[in-house]
């Protein structure tokens, strides 16, 4: 994949990473945008360069269980991501596919091409590249023990999985059905998001995981505002440290 950079992208008012990993549906991506607008950094959701590179592969049918194939593809494939106020936007070999990267068909193959080394090593290595100069919050499930492993903040989000599972099930409900495809059950969202939960976390590279100086935070009792609070606090206990220690955070 090349490498070039965000261009026209605003400039971030600060230089320090914070790294979100966790779960689908724990709510990363809530948080991730909070952080990014409270702190004035660059909101990067990773997932969404594994989700367009599935969307190439469903398209061109390449089969999703061929590595050899998939790593062809990739070396052949340009991903960019830019910063927007709610979401990034996903460029696909220069095409926008934000629109189409959300489905469950993608979701599902971007669970199972993430886990193919040299699809992750590409990957990995486009996001350090984005995140070089500092001045982002990047989230997804590697990025405090692969990508970032020395960000500044790093903060692990959980939530019991069938917290997770509803949460996902009223966020499809608002966003992501029509009549000829209707909302499925929760118990069906729960499943799928059980089956890409276990991918995540037993894939041999980099599996889902705390970093060992991750903040842990649970949300399964929290609210969602409540949860953005707990991660704000924890960044502003860093800002305090570091500032205290005279740190330049530029
Ligand atoms: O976060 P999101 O649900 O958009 O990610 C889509 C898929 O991409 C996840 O199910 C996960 O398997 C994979 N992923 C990953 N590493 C990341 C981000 C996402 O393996 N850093």
């Amino acid at each position: 994949m090349s490498a070039e950079e965000t261009s026209g992208q605003k400039k971030p008012e600060r230089n320090f990473v914070v790294a979100i990993d966790g779960p689908a549906g724990a709510g990363k991506s809530t948080i991730a945008r909070h952080l990014a607008r409270h702190f004035g950094l660059l909101n990067l959701e990773t997932g969404a360069m594994y989700r367009a590179f599935a969307l190439k592969a469903l398209r061109l049918e390449v089969p999703l269980e061929d590595p050899a194939a998939l790593e062809q593809l990739a070396t052949d494939t340009d991903i960019k991501l830019e910063p927007g106020e709610e979401e990034n936007r996903v460029l696909l070999d220069g095409e926008d596919v934000t629109g189409q990267i959300r489905n469950q068909t993608v979701t599902d193959a971007a669970s199972r091409v993430s886990v193919y080394p040299p699809i992750r090593a590409a990957m990995v290595k486009r996001q350090q590249e984005l995140g070089a100069n500092g001045g982002v919050v990047m989230e997804g499930r590697d990025i405090g023990t692969v990508v970032f492993p020395n960000a500044e903040v790093k903060i692990f989000l959980d939530a019991a999985p069938e917290v997770r599972g509803m949460r996902r099930y009223d966020q499809i409900g608002q966003h992501g059905h029509s009549e000829a495809k209707p909302v499925p059950p929760p118990d069906e969202v729960i499943r799928d998001l059980r089956a890409r939960d276990e991918r995540d976390r037993n894939r041999a590279d980099s599996p889902l995981k705390p970093a060992p100086d991750a903040f842990l935070l649970d949300s399964t009792h929290l609210t969602l505002e409540e949860a953005v609070k707990a991660a704000e606090a924890t960044v502003d206990k860093w800002l305090a440290k570091s500032k205290a220690a005279g740190t330049r955070l530029g």
